[in-house]
């Protein structure tokens, strides 16, 4: 199992592992899985981290025993052929080198099947500097370098050495798309100012602003409605929604192609997903830089050339899955699915429910195809309003529009019943009632 985000996690969780069933090898840099949608939530503080995450050997507790491994590695490369995986040792700070290490911290993985779960990266699109002095919001320790930075600029803007303009700059958060991540957490930075800045830091918080950009609409998936409301919504929250597409990232600001320039002292990039170097390196088919899947969830070897100059597709390998951000099935009757949570979990099922059927003679029964059932799309601004459509993934099939409390509300239930564990919904369900009663922690370290 290589990843362990949503559809991974998925997959241990439902893979009957030991007993006489399968011998699990994870392979991931991070030992847990992130509950992406409450992540903007623990920017602000309103979640603590350890609501929002959950340790893969919690999720699959045989992963204790001596014959099933979690490794803290990175997976580099897949031979397909010889059905064995090359890793690499990504523990940091444990003076490791070359010459303390076997294989130079890598080794090699042998599998039976293999599953791909290793997700997308933040797409910076080629805009230069971004990658420099942008944050992303994709984990944890995202989260929290955000988090760490905005706290920081809190302080260092009472400092007595600044002047009125630099204070405004350090207290200014700008988000780079406005998607449902980039709304939903320009909404919860709005509250943390108003509810915690205002109390606790009267100078900081009468500076603080937060400007969202995006080139096109906010929230382009919803309905036009709901798009209405969610821009009104912002705009009287004192959101700033530029319109613009951004040329170039500076180190205290971003340029725009109309020229116009925009301080930041915390700028997040949500733009959307693009592929990471390991499966852009991966010898198997893509489709528009994601593993190419067919109904099964199977990858393929890359096209070669045949005699007569034509494309032959490549073997289909019947033991290597893919699912999640990584892959995409360009033939899908529903069409190419979005990089949902929704889908990787669901995915995740349906490959541990065929892995589990697959034994002995049965090895390549393929059985029915994969059918993604859409639950609906949500969006939670905090107080400043929320979203939510509940209906088919098409813009054309009806659907059934939320707005405001209910769709508040809604969220809430929705994801505190969906957290895994039973200690991840208490946690942030104790962690609401405390932000909302005391107010969130301003605290930096
Ligand atoms: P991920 O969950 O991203 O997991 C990838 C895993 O692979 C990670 O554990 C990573 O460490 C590991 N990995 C990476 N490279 C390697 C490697 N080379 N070798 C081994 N392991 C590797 N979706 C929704 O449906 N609803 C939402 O409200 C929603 N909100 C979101 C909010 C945020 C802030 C973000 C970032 C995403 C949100 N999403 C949401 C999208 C959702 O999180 C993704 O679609 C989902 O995480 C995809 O699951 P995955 O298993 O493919 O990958
Ligand atoms: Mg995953």
């Amino acid at each position: 199992m290589l990843g362990t985000g949503w559809g991974a996690a998925r997959v241990c969780r439902d893979l009957r592992v030991g007993g006489g069933g399968f011998g699990l090898d994870v392979v991931s840099p991070r030992n847990h899985m992130v509950f992406t949608p409450l992540l903007p939530q623990s920017v602000t503080g309103t979640l603590d981290p350890h609501a929002v995450t959950v340790p893969i050997r919690e999720v699959q507790p045989r992963l204790r025993d001596p014959s099933n491994h979690y490794y803290t590695a990175s997976a580099l490369e897949v031979r397909p052929e010889e059905r064995r995986v090359l890793c690499q040792g990504t523990a940091e700070g444990v003076g490791w080198s070359s010459t303390s290490c076997r294989g130079g911290n890598k080794f090699w993985l042998e599998y039976d099947r293999l599953v791909i779960a290793t997700g997308a990266a933040g797409a910076t699109f080629g805009v230069p500097g971004v990658e420099n002095h942008a944050h992303f919001l994709r984990d944890m320790r995202d989260g929290q370098a955000i988090r760490r930075r905005l706290l920081q600029n809190i302080e260092a803007s009472t400092l007595p050495t600044l002047t009125q303009e630099e204070r405004r700059r350090l207290l200014s958060v700008v988000i780079v798309g406005g998607g449902p991540t980039g709304v939903e957490l320009a909404g919860e930075l709005v509250d943390f100012a108003v509810q915690d800045v205002k109390r606790l830091c009267l100078e900081a918080s009468s500076l603080f602003s937060v400007t969202l950009v995006e080139a096109q609409q906010l929230v382009g998936g919803f309905d036009e409605s709901l798009r209405r409301y969610v821009e009104r919504s912002l705009m009287q929250s004192h959101v700033g929604v530029l319109k613009g597409v951004v040329k170039e990232v500076r180190e205290n600001c971003v340029l725009l192609t109309d020229g116009s320039e925009v301080p930041y002292g915390t700028l997040v990039w949500s733009t959307g997903v693009g592929p990471t170097p390991f499966i852009s390196g991966l010898p198997c088919e893509k489709h528009r830089g994601r593993l190419a899947v067919d109904g099964h969830l199977n990858v393929r070897g890359s096209p070669s050339k045949g005699k007569d100059g034509l494309e032959v597709p490549g073997e289909v390998y019947n033991d290597v899955f893919a699912i999640g951000d990584c892959a995409v099935d360009p033939n899908c009757a529903q069409g190419p699915l979005p990089p949902l949570a929704q889908v990787a979990e669901q995915q995740g099922a349906y490959v541990a429910a065929r892995l589990n059927a697959s034994s002995g003679s049965h090895y390549n029964a393929k059985g029915r195809e994969f059918v993604y059932k859409h639950l609906g799309s949500m969006a939670s601004m905090g107080s400043v309003g929320s979203v939510a459509s509940l209906g088919g993934l098409k813009a054309s099939e009806s659907h059934w529009n939320l707005r405001g409390l209910t769709a508040w509300f809604m969220w809430r239930s929705a994801y505190v019943t969906r957290l895994g564990a039973w200690r991840n919904r208490l946690s942030a369900a104790l962690n609401w009632c405390t932000a909302s009663l005391f107010g969130r922690n301003l605290s930096r370290w």
